[in-house]
């Protein structure tokens, strides 16, 4: 299915959407050698804008460092060819899609000469989980996938590979008619989503697992962190949350640049607070959602205007 956009930016030039292909021994196609991002640009008062274009750009080019990969292409060059696919393919709000991966050269598993290729694309993009996720929160399940210790891959490097992990743990969930899953870590505390962080509330503080926890450092994370503080909560983001601690929370929403900030209403068969979307939950989202799409004029320095 094509999706409605006319152009992808790929190694250097502007190609047409049927055009941006690559060869099928691509090293990042058999290995999972790749780095991405996902970002989103939201249509504001004062224009379409990237919220937090420059610490994607920080972790797009950091994801790289464990495999020795280097991107060809300077911040400005991969910034200014971002917000041109944006103007070309006429999005007011866009999901944003820079990937970088080994290309083709020889098929060992060391990548010797290959090539990195470089793409950016962009397309509108709704509600990752649907609207009424956003409103009524989501039921979740606790996968009986673990994810990846950061012993055994970089969890921290936004890499194609590892996604893997995450199709098992969602389609597990979604088979079971749970819209999305809850990966526990190696040790069986509580990381992240499949493509998501995660945050419970109880008795008024806010928690999210550590760094340490086998996590992507989430950029949403962050921001609702900062969001959090601001509004006189205490966020504890450096902490171990155990499984059972799901079950007790007052309230439980994902984080993500693609699901924003969605609410987790149910966790396998147990109901969280009273089965809806919680007032704290509810009043952060809206806080992101009122900075995201410029109804306040907070955190000018986290928008880059198309
Ligand atoms: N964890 C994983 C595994 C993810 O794929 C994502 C999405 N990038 C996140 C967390 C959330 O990160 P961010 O808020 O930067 O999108």
């Amino acid at each position: 299915a094509e999706m409605d956009v006319d152009t992808i930016w790929h190694n250097g030039e502007y190609v047409d959407w049927e055009d941006a292909t690559t060869h099928v021994l691509t090293h990042g196609l058999h290995y999972g050698t790749g780095v991405f991002e996902g970002v989103r640009a939201y249509d504001t008062e004062e224009g379409t804008a990237v919220f937090r274009w420059e610490e994607h750009l920080d972790r797009f080019y950091e994801s790289t460092k464990p495999y020795d990969m280097e991107i060809p292409y300077t911040r400005e060059e991969i910034t200014e060819a971002t917000m041109e696919v944006i103007r070309r393919n006429d999005l007011d709000s866009a999901y944003v899609r820079p990937i970088a991966y080994y290309g083709y050269n020889s098929l060992g598993v060391s990548p010797g000469d290959c090539p990195t290729d470089v793409a950016i694309a962009a397309w509108p993009w709704g509600a990752y989980l649907g609207d009424d996720a956003l409103e009524n929160g989501i039921k979740a399940m606790v996968s009986s996938w673990r994810k990846h210790s950061s012993s055994q891959i970089p969890t921290n490097a936004k890499t194609t590979g590892l996604y893997v992990n995450s199709l098992l743990a969602g389609e597990e969930a979604r088979r079971n008619g749970y819209k999305e899953a809850i990966v526990l870590n190696k040790e069986g505390n509580v990381a992240e989503g499949p493509g998501e962080n995660i945050f419970l509330v109880r008795d008024g503080e806010l928690f999210t697992p550590g760094l340490s926890e086998s996590i992507l450092d989430g950029i949403t994370r962050n921001t609702v962190i900062e969001l959090a503080r601001e509004r006189g909560y205490t966020v504890h983001d450096n902490v171990s949350i155990s499984r059972g601690e799901l079950n007790t929370a007052d309230e439980l929403f994902f984080t993500g640049s693609a699901a924003e900030v969605t609410p987790i209403r149910q966790v396998d068969n147990v109901e969280i607070g009273n089965g809806s979307r919680g007032p704290i939950t509810e009043e952060l989202q809206t806080a992101f959602f009122d900075l995201v799409e410029r109804r306040t004029d907070d955190h000018e320095e986290w928008f880059t205007y198309v």
